[in-house]
């Protein structure tokens, strides 16, 4: 969609603090990070929100990569917090599917 923020960050039209990227998912530092490790997880293709997630491949994928991530980050034994925001009750404020990927202090407060 070119209209929307995160398919320009998939396309390359807009660089973020990329962590990981492969054929279909790219992970970046979020721009408010609300802890020490705040990383988002998205696909590259557009999913507007979770409820248009039908591919059960790709959700393990990007599950898969918010494990590998917390890894990387050294936060996996620690311990992490991982969250999708759908639609406006959910909190989402950007319309292309992601996952948060926050850890690296004790998360106590949902994000807002
Ligand atoms: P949502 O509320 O949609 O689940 O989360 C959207 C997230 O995207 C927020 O945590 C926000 O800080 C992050 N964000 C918004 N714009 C940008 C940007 O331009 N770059 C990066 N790296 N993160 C962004
Ligand atoms: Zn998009």
């Amino acid at each position: 969609m070119s209209d929307c923020l995160f398919c320009k960050m998939a396309n390359g039209e807009i660089n973020p603090d990329v962590v990981y990227e492969d054929d279909k998912i790219l992970a970046f530092r979020d721009i408010n990070p609300k802890a020490p490790v705040h990383i988002l997880v998205i696909p590259k293709l557009h999913i507007t929100t979770l409820n248009e997630l039908d591919n059960t491949n790709l959700a393990g994928l990007l599950l898969k990569t918010v494990v590998q991530l917390a890894i990387q980050e050294n936060i996996s034994e620690s311990g992490y917090r991982t969250i999708i925001n759908c639609n406006s009750d959910g909190g989402q404020e950007v319309y292309h599917l992601h996952l948060h990927l926050l850890g690296g202090k004790k998360i106590i407060a949902p994000l807002a």
